[in-house]
């Protein structure tokens, strides 16, 4: 779908882009400038493969205000992107006889990615109606002897919606009744949360440290998905099988962006302040934009930068308005069902854009609606 709106960008035509999901904004200077410093001082080796220890450290530091106990920097692995941490989970635990439970609607890869490794995927469903945050119970009914993952992401991609702490002891408390099941918990955007939330992570819960994958990294907090920059906090007993695949796999991260990764985490903190603000500005935008348009409805999403509006009233299935959006509208989305069966009846639409574009895009799709007889 984007390739196809960038083509009919070469064309001439104008696109609104609410499709793409990575922030609209540059990284901060000084972190610039740690790479461009590490490029200049004659670091072009090979780090070792976990990463710089000066790194590490400084990751398990930032994950300790997360935890609220302390964390050991040698279960820190520096990997090429939050991804690449989801490949090393899902390529432990998945074989074919074995179960994983990955939420829906969700990030495409995790599906993607336990089909690859032979195993059942089994979709654990989020709803509209519980802000699509993931039910502990639901997770905890979809357990059986043969599930060794669940994956949970919160803020979560698509919907943006937040799974509050409450839930997040249930299913710690609930795990216990499961002691061969890992978690791989998906918390890349924990720092993008709007009206005062606090980020509930599972790894404040000691009992599920021997079996809790931690995935975050650069690309969303720091507006850094270009530079292919992650890292995961591991079992104990799992980092040294992750780290025997890292350097059987990429040998290392490059190693400038290490000394930005550094410099993002230990520096000043101000442009994430602001680009949150902004990102929380927009999403109100987007919110009113969206239910002021005949058909559509949105729950306002509580992080993240995505809205998950509700398209059942607009009479079309979601494939068909994306496409009739991108060819009629020029403007960019994607369909929930891109996202998983149960994205059927939603569209995804990324608010890291500017206001004036999303306020143009919301226009154009309101325009489309309106000529299509939706009211
Ligand atoms: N997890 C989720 C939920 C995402 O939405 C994304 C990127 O869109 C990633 C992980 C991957 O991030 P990265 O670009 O660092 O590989």
């Amino acid at each position: 779908m984007l390739a196809r709106a960038k083509a009919l960008e070469a064309e001439g035509r104008s696109i609104v882009n609410l499709g793409i999901g990575q922030p609209d904004f540059a990284p901060a200077p000084h972190i610039v400038e740690a790479a461009i410093k590490a490029l200049h001082d004659g670091h072009h080796g090979y780090t070792p493969a976990a990463g710089l220890p000066q790194l590490r450290e400084a990751v398990a530091a930032d994950l300790e205000s997360r935890s609220g106990r302390p964390l050991d920097p040698e279960r820190v692995l520096i990997v090429p992107g939050g991804k690449v941490t989801m490949f090393l989970a899902i390529l432990m635990f998945g074989q074919p006889g074995v179960e994983i439970v990955y939420p829906d609607p969700g990030f495409p890869i995790y599906r993607s990615l336990i089909e690859y490794s032979g195993a059942t995927p089994v979709p654990l469903p989020l709803r509209e109606a519980n802000g699509f945050a993931f039910s502990a119970e639901e997770a905890l009914s979809l357990i059986g002897p043969r599930t060794r993952l669940v994956i949970i992401n919160s803020p979560a991609n698509p919907t943006g919606g937040v799974t509050p702490a409450s839930e997040m002891d249930r299913l710690a408390a609930g795990l216990q009744e499961h002691p061969q099941v890992a978690v791989l918990s998906d918390e890349i955007y924990g720092r993008l949360l709007y009206d005062g939330r606090k980020h509930a992570s599972l790894l404040a819960y000691e009992g599920l440290d021997e079996r809790l994958i931690l995935l975050d990294g650069w690309s969303k907090t720091f507006a850094m998905t270009g530079w292919r920059l992650g890292y995961s906090y591991w079992p104990r007993s799992l980092i040294e099988p992750a780290v025997r695949l890292a350097i059987n796999s990429f040998s290392c991260v490059n190693a400038a962006a290490q000394f930005a990764g550094l410099a993002a985490l230990t520096g000043p903190q101000e442009a994430v302040t602001q680009m949150c603000a902004a990102f929380a500005a927009r999403r109100r935008q987007v919110v009113e934009g969206l239910n002021a348009l005949p058909g559509v409805t949105c729950v306002e999403p509580g992080g993240a930068f995505y809205a998950f509006p509700n398209i059942t009233g607009t009479g079309m299935p979601a494939k068909q308005l994306e496409t009739a959006l991108l060819e009629n509208a020029g403007v960019a989305t994607l369909a929930g069902t891109s996202f998983g069966l149960l994205g059927e009846g939603y569209l995804r639409i990324s608010y890291a854009n500017s206001p004036e574009n999303l306020r143009s895009g919301i226009e154009r799709i309101g325009t489309l609606l309106s000529e299509q007889g939706v009211d």
